[in-house]
């Protein structure tokens, strides 16, 4: 069922046993990460995106879409209240009132503490929650059931310098392509075949024809419906298999008759 996602203080990302993936944009050791050799190890390591990902302006476009992904992904699951999700709304019309161009700022409440994140930082948590909730790779630009790995980390900014303007272009449209495709299209888990929506119209069609009889002596019995028949099963799903064996001109009937519809509803 639906679950809530918490981030409290407390217990955030960089407290977290398995945050050697936390990068920021220098490469530094994250300052209430406890640094260990290998944690710098594993961030050399890690795959490093194009360097044009650690200018200013792509981390206010990177917030914004990759807290779009987690909204996204998050109903998909049947994930609720996700606090990375959520926008201060007050505070981004009081900066829209004084003509500031800030980005979105996402308050983590603790038992003790409040704190505010925004920028590098938000963009950071919100990306390493994709990865290890979701298995979404954002500048890896992949996305698996299972994060296995490194994920890639922002390149840094100074090594990109406006130089290699054209491969910076071409980058950041993949990117930008690549996970607004995603936005806007179904959970291809989700997304059910052909067949299966057949089996489940069939199933539904079929209901009509199974009687539920109610027995002093043996309990619930599922009659067949059809025209002049009187068998009698113990569960539903004999009567089914009972309709498609013994009266499968009827069957067809229907079956037909859910194709045309599912025709009519993908193609017209
Ligand atoms: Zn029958």
């Amino acid at each position: 069922g639906p679950s809530v996602i918490a981030l409290s203080a407390k217990s955030g990302p960089g407290s977290e046993p398995n945050s050697e993936d936390e990068a920021d944009a220098t490469g530094k050791r994250r300052r209430h990460g406890r640094g260990s050799g290998k944690e710098n190890e594993l961030l050399s390591a890690a795959p490093k995106a194009h360097p044009v990902s650690g200018e200013p302006r792509r981390i206010q476009t990177d917030v914004l879409q990759a807290q779009a992904l987690v909204w996204k992904l998050d109903a998909e699951k049947g994930i609720e209240d996700n606090v990375l999700s959520s926008v201060d709304q007050d505070k981004l019309d009081a900066e829209k009132s004084h003509g500031g161009s800030m980005g979105p700022i996402v308050i983590i409440r603790g038992l003790s503490t409040v704190k505010g994140l925004e920028g590098v930082e938000l963009l950071d948590t919100i990306l390493t929650y994709l990865w290890r909730v979701h298995g979404l790779d954002y500048y890896g630009m992949t996305e698996t059931n299972e994060p296995k790995g490194l994920r890639h980390v922002r390149g840094e900014s100074k090594s990109y310098g406006g130089a290699n303007v054209s491969s910076a272009t071409e980058w950041e449209k993949k990117l930008d392509t690549l996970w607004q495709g995603r936005l806007q299209r179904q959970d291809p888990l989700v997304e059910m075949t052909a067949k299966d929506k057949i089996d489940a119209a069939t199933i539904e069609a079929l209901d009509p024809f199974v009687r539920k009889i109610r027995d002093e002596k043996y309990g619930w019995k599922y009659g067949c419906g059809a025209k002049g028949c009187t068998k009698l099963f113990h569960a539903v799903e004999f009567v089914h298999k009972h309709l498609k064996l013994k009266h499968s001109d009827l069957v067809m009937e229907l079956t037909s008759k859910i194709q045309e519809d599912l025709y009519f509803q993908n193609y017209t």
